[in-house]
């Protein structure tokens, strides 16, 4: 896998290092794209301004959205045509090592091509939000919410995320969408990572963003961990496993997720994790992250009096997080439970930021509630920080309440311990090589069986989530929504608020054939 195509920085690094060999091709392709109205190259500066020499604000902001809408165009048809071209190289690759016949290769070669010429006709085609139809709302975040839907188009069930721009420009998370944006469009390009959730379409409309997504039906690992309370050593061992599979792709390409929590590991219809909702990852600068660093800021100089270290006994504790949890995962900044004590402390952090957030969800698969969790967000932060001191008790209490094996105490410890002592910060290979996962079979993990298989009994059961009222009352009301016809044929000025968002639409290719099918039978190019 090539990490050196995960990160917005890294796809303007791989248009130096394109190797094109035939300047014919590239022209042509150009051509190609140039009548292509669905990249978000629409800016327009009105004409009546370009003699006033003094430059309005709007003048200014709508040169700096010309600017940067350019350079995402031209970014994205490098990529694009990078894409075909590994494309290209894969086809060749795999038909080598299956040793086919000339005949047989002019035919997947004829084929390949056909698909991406309807590839990129099917690019102009407009997607927006009235093309989906809703079927019921699954989750609920601090920008939004995700739906289930189905497209209208051709009946096919996704899971529509839909961010409000004005609350993320307001709380300064724009580059939040992006991140979440790149990473899942870049794992389809990489060989659709299974541990990801698929993003098949990425687009906008005047008040929102939308990613569609892959419905994952097993809903989410909080929801799992709310019904069950505690898993045994096994179901946990399996999870975890997983967990570690799934975090070691996403070094892989280069990202830390940042976030990992249960309420974003999805299960799928089988019962295998995914892992979602990537707006914090990358190294990019986010809100979220500064903002739990700020809160603890604010805690930083004070002791905890005596009232606020009550000690608690398991019951206590595991109801007040029963009774909080929910809540925790909708509110603004979230919970930070699941957070390294580098990341809150704002001096440093690496990808082993994720590793002490699994530690954290190990504890709480075995002992019922995360190790930290308190009665108030200011002492959670105050353990968190002191876990030097908190937590050699905190894991003597769970061992008087529930049986923990040694090896199962000795992994946890080992994730919730400094950065660079801590298990993973050398790799995913000594976390597998830890012996409470003896016996665990690394290689073939996702195609076991698991301990939880979800009960999916259509493409959209959605019996797996919570419900959630259509039009709650902290919502507020939507925008009115422009009629879709007028949205696609007039062309909308962008301003400074666009400019973040300039450059979000995507197309996935496989999900580009699966829509239009006009391209001959699915098989053609499978091996
Ligand atoms: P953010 O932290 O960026 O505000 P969020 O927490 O609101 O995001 P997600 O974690 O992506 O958003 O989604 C919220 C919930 O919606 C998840 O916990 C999960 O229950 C559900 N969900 C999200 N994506 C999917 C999906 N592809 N399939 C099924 N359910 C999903
Ligand atoms: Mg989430």
């Amino acid at each position: 896998m090539d990490s050196s195509t995960t990160t917005t920085t890294g796809t303007v690094k791989q248009m130096g290092e394109l190797s094109i060999k035939d300047n014919d091709d590239i022209e042509q392709q150009q051509q190609e794209y140039s009548s292509d109205d669905d990249d978000e190259c629409d800016c327009e500066i009105d004409e009546n301004e370009q003699d006033i020499s003094t430059y309005s604000k709007e003048t200014l902001d709508a040169a700096i959205a010309t600017k940067v809408s350019i350079e995402q165009y031209y970014t994205q048809l490098f990529k694009s045509l990078k894409e075909r071209e590994e494309r290209r190289v894969f086809l060749e690759r795999k038909m080598e090592e299956l040793s086919l016949k000339d005949e047989q290769r002019s035919i997947k070669r004829r084929e390949l091509d056909r698909r991406e010429t309807e590839y990129i006709k099917s690019r102009r085609i407009r997607l927006t939000g009235h093309s989906f139809e809703s079927i019921k709302i699954i989750g609920r975040g601090a920008f939004g919410e995700v739906r289930l839907v189905r497209m209208k188009k051709n009946n096919k069930v996704f899971a529509m995320k839909k961010l409000d721009k004005s609350k993320m420009i307001e709380r300064q998370q724009t580059v939040h969408v992006r991140s979440e944006r790149d990473i899942l469009a870049d794992n389809n390009i990489n060989g659709n990572n299974p541990w990801i959730v698929s993003l098949y379409y990425s687009f906008q409309d005047t008040y929102y963003l939308y990613l569609i997504m892959e419905y994952v039906p097993g809903g989410d690992m909080m929801t799992q961990l709310i019904k069950y309370d505690t898993f045994t050593e096994d179901a946990t061992r399996f999870y975890i496993a997983e967990t570690v599979l799934a975090l070691h792709s996403i070094h892989r390409m280069n990202y830390i997720h940042r976030d990992i929590k249960p309420d974003n590991l999805l299960i799928d219809n089988k019962g295998h994790i995914k892992v979602s909702d990537f707006g914090l990852c990358t190294g990019l600068e986010t809100n979220r992250v500064p903002t739990l660093a700020e809160i603890y800021k604010k805690y930083q100089g004070d002791n905890l009096s005596e009232d606020d270290q009550t000690l608690q006994g398991r019951s206590a504790r595991f109801d007040s997080w029963k009774r909080q949890r929910r809540v925790l995962a909708y509110s603004n900044v979230g919970t930070p439970d699941y957070t390294a004590p580098e990341v809150l402390m704002q001096n440093g952090y690496s990808a082993e930021c994720d590793w002490w957030s699994v530690g954290v969800i190990m504890f709480e698969m075995l002992v019922g509630y995360p190790p930290f969790c308190s009665e108030t967000q200011r002492e959670t932060y105050h353990k968190i920080m002191n876990w030097k001191y908190t937590l050699p008790k905190i894991m003597e209490e769970a061992k008087a309440e529930v049986s923990l094996s040694a090896e199962a105490q000795d992994l946890i410890e080992r994730f919730l311990t400094d950065p660079n002592r801590r298990i993973g910060a050398n790799g995913a290979e000594e976390i597998q090589a830890h012996p409470f996962f003896r016996g665990v079979n690394w290689k073939t993990l996702r195609e076991s069986t698991p301990p939880i298989i979800p009960t999916v009994t259509s493409a959209t059961d959605t019996s797996n989530f919570d419900h959630y009222d259509e039009e709650p009352a902290h919502v507020p009301a939507e925008p009115i929504p422009q009629p879709h016809a007028q949205e696609s044929k007039s062309r909308r000025k962008i301003n400074s608020f666009d400019i973040p968002f300039i450059g979000y639409t995507y197309r996935n290719f496989e999900a580009m054939r699966e829509q239009f099918g006009t391209i001959g039978p699915r098989e053609t190019l499978k091996f």
